[in-house]
């Protein structure tokens, strides 16, 4: 196990953090409480020690279970919870948009901690962008929760380097989540660099690409109900068959150059690019299983460059994770 320190938490935190959106059903086809306690309770036994949801992911669903999974489970203090804020939704119509207001933040701050069962949450991001808050504004709205101890970490996800300087003018940042995986590399030109300058810790989330680089993804799997993947442009022919023959690709290089299976690789890939945690969403306790094969070892700059070669020769067609955004009102 590999861990990092994020200032303002009082514990080092495992650098692969278990995510929890799958787990709150919505946007993934469903979910199964007994099911999803035992994948948190089997990541922590693991030795995982962050968990990171929303308040969004199943309309609090997802919360509500990482609150039920982690009383249970006790040892609350060496565990660091990070959830988000901003997100307004209605349920009934199925509707999501951006809010990043003071008063939705406030609400949401307290309905959070309710549905998580803990009176402080570790890291607590705005979940995206909202144009109609100025950014320092809602800056400030994390600060003052900060000083009144129902917070310890502020954090971003989805910010441009412009946006969190407009940001840090009202709070100090410690967190951004951005999306990253061997097939979505947008923030090594950006968002990155800029947090690596800037002290700022990196969550960065999908590392297995919402499934694609688990090595068990297959062109014949079916997505039940809502599952995002019936929409993600990846999932769709002709791309779709690029991305598994680029999976095929990855597997034969892990195994060959270090006796290790794709999904191994997409973690490794992640850390030693220099992300600080790497979010690895699951729903299943069978999920957590590769963790051990993921530390021990790394990646070489030559072997960077032939992951580079083979998305090259792969994929005619990339894409990133755009379609996932949600609008602002
Ligand atoms: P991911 O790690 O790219 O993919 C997760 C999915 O991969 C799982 O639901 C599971 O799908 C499959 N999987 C995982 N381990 C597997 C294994 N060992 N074998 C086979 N399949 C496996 O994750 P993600 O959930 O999209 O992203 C990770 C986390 O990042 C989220 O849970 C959430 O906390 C965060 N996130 C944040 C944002 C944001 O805007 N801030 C956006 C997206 C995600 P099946 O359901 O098919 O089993």
């Amino acid at each position: 196990m590999e861990y990092i320190r994020i200032p303002g938490l009082d514990k080092d935190v495992t650098r692969v953090a278990l995510g929890t959106w799958a787990i709150g059903g919505w946007m993934w086809g469903g979910t199964d409480e007994y099911e999803s306690v035992k994948t948190i309770h089997t990541a922590l036994d693991k030795g995982i020690n962050i968990i990171d949801t929303a308040p969004v992911y199943g309309f609090g669903r997802s919360e509500e279970i990482v609150g039920k999974a982690l009383k249970e489970y006790g040892k609350r203090e060496d565990i660091a919870i990070a959830t988000k804020t901003a997100l307004e939704w209605n349920a009934e119509q199925n509707a999501v948009w951006r809010n990043s207001s003071p008063s939705r933040i406030r609400q949401e701050v307290e309905d959070s901690l309710k549905r998580l069962q803990t009176d402080v949450i570790d890291i607590y991001q705005v979940h995206w962008p909202d144009p109609n808050t100025a950014f320092e504004e809602t800056a400030e709205t994390l600060a003052q929760l900060k000083g009144e101890g129902k917070i310890k970490v502020a954090g971003v996800s989805n910010y441009s380097p412009e946006q969190m300087d407009a940001f840090r003018k009202g709070a100090d940042l410690g967190v951004c989540q951005p999306p990253f995986n061997i097939f979505e590399r947008a923030i090594e030109q950006d968002v990155l660099p800029y947090c690596l300058d800037n002290g700022i810790a990196t969550l960065t989330y999908g590392a297995l690409c919402r499934g694609l680089l688990s090595g068990k993804m297959a062109s014949d799997r079916t997505f039940p109900g809502d599952d995002l993947r019936n929409v993600d442009p990846k999932f769709k022919q002709p791309r779709f068959e690029q991305y598994l023959t680029a999976v095929e690709r990855l597997q034969e290089f892990a195994k060959t150059r270090y006796n290790k299976d794709v999904v191994h690789l997409a973690i490794r890939f992640v850390l030693d690019k220099g992300a600080s945690v790497a979010l690895w969403g699951g729903r299943h306790p069978e999920e957590m299983n590769p963790l051990p094969g993921m530390f021990g070892w790394h990646i070489t700059a030559d072997d960077f460059k032939e992951i580079g070669n083979i998305l090259n020769e792969t994929i005619k067609d990339p894409v990133g994770p755009e379609f996932m955004a949600p609008p602002s009102k």
